[in-house]
């Protein structure tokens, strides 16, 4: 497993949440991090119909454009009813003309759900993969998990996207009804960058 050795990191990411929360968690290592925004990357296509193959996607063209190593995440939700289905289109199925609408997105989730004719617990879970790329074109994949079920109706005005109907195994709240930072303990997210740590930087 390849390490980082280098000073700077570049987060193929224009969002600054996302970009902040990265840096905090990279400080131990005296890593310094910066943005997509800041090199004035263009965002990739993302034409792949895996989490992976995105991530690679997006961390591959940021480090061969600016010749640092790069990172870069994607993630959704995977509903084993729907055939894994919304997948890598997760906020695709949230699309509108006029911005993202995730109400509608859990609605067209769970009305699917019911016309698959399959009884509860309707078994999910939410993925996140981490690529780190080098401009020498190798990379490391660190993919993480959280299992669970959808549940109906949505619950809770916590979190974001598809939050408010997933309920994480060992647990009866949903995301949305959980206080953020037990959510951050346990989530995909958290899983992908704890194997990042780890694997690169540890
Ligand atoms: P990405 O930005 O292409 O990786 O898209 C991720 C999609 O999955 C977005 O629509 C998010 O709302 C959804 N998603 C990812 N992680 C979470 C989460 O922790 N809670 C709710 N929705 C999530």
């Amino acid at each position: 497993m390849r390490k980082f050795d280098g000073d700077t990191l570049l987060v193929a990411t224009h969002n600054a949440g996302k970009l902040e929360e990265i840096a905090d968690l990279l400080r131990p290592f005296g890593v310094r991090v910066i943005g997509a925004t800041e090199k004035g990357l263009t965002e990739p296509e993302e034409t792949e119909t895996t989490f992976v193959g995105n991530a690679r996607i997006k961390a591959h063209a940021a480090a061969k454009a600016t010749g640092l190593p790069a990172l870069s995440d994607d993630s959704g939700i995977e509903i084993d009813a729907l055939g894994n289905q919304p997948g890598v289109y997760t906020a695709d199925w949230a699309e509108t003309e006029t911005g993202r609408d995730f109400v509608m997105a859990m609605t067209r989730a769970h009305d699917a759900l019911l016309e698959t004719g399959v009884t509860t617990p309707w078994k999910a879970r939410f993925c996140c993969t981490l690529v780190l790329a080098w401009p020498d074109g190798h990379d490391e994949v660190y993919p993480g998990e959280v299992a669970g079920q959808i549940v109906w109706p949505m619950r809770g005005g916590e979190g974001h996207g598809y939050d408010p109907i997933f309920m994480p195994d060992g647990h009866d709240i949903t995301f949305g009804e959980m206080d953020r930072w037990e959510k951050n303990r346990i989530s995909h997210r958290a899983d992908a960058f704890a194997k990042l740590v780890a694997g690169s930087f540890g």
